[in-house]
């Protein structure tokens, strides 16, 4: 079997267990396709999945990586609705299509459910198996790496604020915390809904990432840490409709800035896992707390439609050699990164 290039690990740590080296070149099953990757886009999940959390099982070496986009090489005996040279995205949340989620549309709910670079092997490689349900058109000309930077945010940030927290023109979204990642992308789904954001950012920098995905209102928090009030404030008293709060640690000000009947949506919890909640704020106010991972295949294809029309708006950071992929998770591990970190593969 050819050997490919792959950035890859053999056991939990710091960035300096990536190696960059060769793997076999794996073959698609009957019903999969073998991606050959020009682009790969950082998320934080490559960081936790290289740490390691209690529980998690890998098949080493693991090859990290959840977003990609390349052309289609070769696939498998039973695909009939790809070819070699088309070009895809590929999206991550991989389901089987034969539970009764999936057979609702529920794919990210799925009984057997697989997330590309955590329970099998990713995109920091040359080349990818996954299945042929996993992978999107991309028109002609549009620029690979904005594709591979906004599959996973926007999937999950698009399930979150549209499909599960039902958000609708005209109400106010507060959004803590601002970074490349599923909270910008939050900012640009909640602007195309029509909503009124507030960005809760920790610095001018972020904000400013912020304002240009057409956040109304830059609450910094390094000067302001009371800022559930400040927007208790902004809202004649009210609060908002919904709260983005991905942080976690950061409830009980979610809590507070909520306004009665309000919605807290959660995808993540960058501040740690365990969260202290006074559930007076939750019964006393009608809250709604709404939990979400990735996002369903039509989820996918209708948040890359609207990525392809210009109408949602990735933002890429810098972009590094596949050679050069432990530079890129230290720039991501530092917090350094004012929008998507990618990978170019290849020539
Ligand atoms: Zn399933």
């Amino acid at each position: 079997m050819a050997a490919l290039k792959a950035v890859l690990f053999h056991t939990h740590g710091g960035p300096e267990v990536l190696e960059y080296t060769d793997f076999p070149t794996p073959e698609p099953g009957a019903n999969e396709v073998l991606v050959r990757l020009e682009v790969a886009a950082l998320n934080r999940l490559d960081l936790w999945v290289r740490k390691g959390w209690p529980g998690i099982k890998l098949t080493y070496p693991h090859i990290p990586g959840a977003d990609g986009a390349g052309v289609i090489a070769s696939v498998g005996k039973d695909v009939q609705e790809w070819s070699a040279g088309d070009s895809v995205v590929v999206n991550a949340n991989i389901g089987c299509w034969e539970c009764e989620y999936c057979l609702s549309g529920l794919d990210n709910q799925c009984r057997n459910w697989h997330m590309l670079g955590e329970t099998i092997r990713g995109t920091y490689a040359e080349y990818v198996c996954v299945p042929a349900r996993n992978v999107f058109t991309i028109p002609s000309g549009f620029d690979e790496r904005i594709a591979a930077a906004g599959a996973l945010v926007y999937l999950t940030a698009w399930h979150s604020l549209k499909t599960r927290g039902n958000l609708r023109p005209g109400e106010s979204v507060a959004v803590v915390g601002v970074t490349g990642g599923v909270n910008a992308a939050s900012i640009d789904v909640a602007k195309l809904v029509g909503a009124t954001v507030y960005a809760v950012g920790s610095s001018p920098q972020k904000l400013a990432l912020a304002e240009s995905l057409g956040a109304d209102y830059l609450i910094d928090r390094s000067k302001d840490q009371d800022w559930a009030k400040t927007i208790y404030n902004l809202t004649a008293k009210h609060g908002v409709d919904v709260v983005v709060d991905n942080v976690g640690t950061t409830f009980p000000l979610s809590f507070r800035a909520a306004k009665k009947g309000g919605r807290i949506l959660t995808v993540g919890n960058t501040g740690g896992p365990k969260i202290e909640i006074d559930n007076r704020y939750v019964f006393g106010k009608h809250l709604s707390l709404i939990g979400s991972t990735m996002g369903t295949w039509q989820d996918f294809t209708a948040v890359m439609e609207l990525i392809y029309t210009g109408r949602l708006h990735p933002v890429l950071d810098r972009s590094y050699p596949l050679s050069e992929a432990r530079l890129a998770q230290e720039r991501l591990e530092k917090g350094q990164q004012m929008g998507k970190i990618t990978l170019v593969i290849g020539s």
